[in-house]
């Protein structure tokens, strides 16, 4: 295991491999509980993934911890505020028929424009 992970590391998750450091990423924000990075694909002028270091699969378990399930909502809202003056979506993609592609619990925050109805 590498000297950066967690206990929760899983050597098949993408986003345990960026937390690790071992995949590079745009990195906007980090402290000891989350870290958060520009999306690969985005959806918007700011599209920001918030991402708590230990691996949970998905908010249903992130709800079990309810501090650090207000800590990602914080964080976001300072990029927000930091990047497209205040306003902005966070949504939780939970689960395979929802769109959820990595199961790596993470916190999209879109801003700095209105999406279409129906993306994301
Ligand atoms: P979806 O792929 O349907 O958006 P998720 O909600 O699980 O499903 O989101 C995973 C997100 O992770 C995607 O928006 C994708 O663009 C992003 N992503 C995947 N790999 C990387 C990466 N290496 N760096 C940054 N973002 C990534």
């Amino acid at each position: 295991m590498p000297e950066t992970a967690t206990d929760h590391y899983d050597p098949d998750c993408i986003f345990c491999k960026i937390l690790a450091g071992e995949i590079p990423s745009d990195r906007v924000h980090e402290d000891d509980e989350v870290i958060a990075f520009k999306d690969l694909n985005p959806k918007a002028p700011v599209h920001v993934l918030v991402v708590p270091r230990e691996h949970r699969r998905d908010v249903r378990e992130l709800a079990e911890e309810p501090e650090l399930l207000a800590h990602v909502a914080t964080v976001a809202g300072q990029i927000a505020a930091d990047q497209a003056g205040g306003d902005f979506r966070l949504i939780f993609n939970t689960g395979a028929g929802a769109g959820q592609s990595v199961f790596h619990v993470h916190a999209h925050v879109l801003a700095g424009g209105m999406l279409a109805e129906g993306e994301m």
